[in-house]
């Protein structure tokens, strides 16, 4: 594979950033995928908008580096000097692009919103500039080429940012560095980022292509694996022979799945391979259960339904709750979280009945069930478990729901996985 020796640097554009207002994730993001396009990085500036500044700093980094990459200041605001300072600098003038304007047309026509003439200015380039259209915003990204050097300008969310860069800045840069990246995402549950970061130590340590990164989020963990080659193929390959030493090592029990977006698509997934059939009884979750599975296209031929059962006497009616288990169990214990999984299951008709009882606070805790205190039922025609989980009490309401929801899912999948 031919070695690339472009040198880059970050120059992120925001007096928010400078004020510490906001956190400079886009130069993370942006360090992190331009090592995997074997781009090395050299340094991150931030500078606030100011074009004298700006365009001191840009001086600067374009002296030691091919490529720099820009964040931030396209918008259609006055302080938004980003387009106009690198035109400045290279001695181009600006121009409306026609392309340009007709797509931030379209795009307020979509969204439904009012184009004002500010946003006219968005569609201005300067002259030779390579345009990459933005399907989340309205700042279009762009690259100036001046002899040997490369400016990228991408807008500051980012919500846009990534994205765009995935989607157009990355093949641009991959044809120009001569190489090809595939990255495929090895899903978790189960184990925290801190466990799987020390049994897979060497592997994140000395993995160099591919590349291996952990990534964290309420309660998940992946692993992002990235190759780069000459071509597509052989980048694939690699991937997938790295993506095999994980599964087989001995974290490959808590995988859950490869390039699926969530859990919850995972485990749409297997029900339809397996052709089984679930409903969920929700308390302390209040329907999350069921909202995550149905957010997914396709969803109804596995999954049967559920209910809300939030009160002891509605747990009772509709899921057949026992009285004497409530009084002696209380609503929040293994017995009532497995009898309400069976009642969901027994009246839906599914094979499956999952189901969730717990406090997700900040009040109402009690010395036997703290705030963070959840028990997730599971039934079956073979039998019944429970699942008590334990979150911190200092963890938000959302928190505790999420991670009962994604624990739920993980139940089932296990028990798919045991057939
Ligand atoms: P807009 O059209 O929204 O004005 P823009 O390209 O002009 O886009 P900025 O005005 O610089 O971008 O920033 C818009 C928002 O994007 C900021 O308020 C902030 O929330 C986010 N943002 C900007 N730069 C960064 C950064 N480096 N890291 C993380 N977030 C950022
Ligand atoms: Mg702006």
């Amino acid at each position: 594979m031919a070695e690339t020796t472009q040198r880059a640097e970050i120059l992120c554009v925001g007096t928010e950033l400078l004020l510490g207002d906001i956190v400079n994730t886009n130069a993370a993001f942006l360090s992190r995928r331009l090592a995997e396009l074997g781009i090395g990085v050299y340094r991150q500036v931030a500078v606030g908008d100011n074009p004298q500044r700006l365009c001191d700093a840009l001086a600067a980094c374009l002296e030691r580096a091919d490529i720099v990459v820009m964040s931030g200041g396209l918008g259609p605001t006055k302080d938004d000097l980003t387009k106009e300072t690198v035109a400045k600098f290279f001695g181009r003038p600006m121009r409306l692009h026609q392309e340009s304007l007709e797509t931030i047309r379209d795009y307020f026509k979509k969204t439904g919103r009012v184009m004002t003439q500010n946003n006219e200015k968005q569609a201005v380039m300067p002259e030779g500039a390579i345009v990459f259209p933005n399907r989340y915003g309205t700042a279009p990204a762009l690259a100036i080429e001046n002899e040997s050097k490369t400016v990228i300008m991408l807008p500051g969310p980012p919500v846009e940012l990534m994205p765009l860069f995935d989607e157009e800045v990355v093949p641009y840069l991959e044809k120009k560095c001569d190489a090809a990246i595939v990255s495929r995402n090895v899903h978790f549950f189960g184990i925290g980022e801190s466990a799987l970061a020390e049994k897979m130590d060497k592997l994140l340590t000395e993995s160099e292509n591919p590349s291996v990164a952990p990534y964290c989020q309420s309660g998940e963990v992946r692993l992002r694996v990235t190759a780069r080659s000459d071509d597509k193929e052989s980048a694939a390959a690699m991937c997938d022979e790295c993506v095999k030493r994980i599964i087989e090592s001995e974290v490959g029990c808590f995988v859950y799945g490869i390039d699926t977006d969530t859990i919850e698509n995972a485990l749409v997934m297997k029900l339809h391979e397996s052709g089984l059939t679930l409903s969920a009884a929700e308390s302390c979750t209040g329907g999350l259960i069921a909202k995550r599975i149905t957010d997914i296209p396709g969803c109804s031929d596995v999954f049967f339904g559920g209910c809300v059962t939030y009160t002891n006497e509605v747990k009772q009616r509709l899921l057949g709750v026992k009285g004497e288990t409530l009084d002696r169990y209380t609503a929040i214990s293994a017995e009532v979280a497995m009898e309400m999984a069976r009642g969901v299951r027994e009246r839906t008709g599914s094979d499956i009945g999952i189901s969730a009882t717990g406090i997700a606070g900040p009040g109402g805790g009690t010395e036997e069930a703290p705030v963070g205190t959840v028990y997730l039922g599971i039934s079956t025609e073979e039998g019944e478990s429970f699942r008590r989980l334990s979150l911190s009490s200092n963890r938000s309401r959302e928190f505790i729901r999420t991670v009962s929801a994604t624990n739920a899912y993980d139940m089932v999948l296990k028990y798919i996985a045991s057939k």
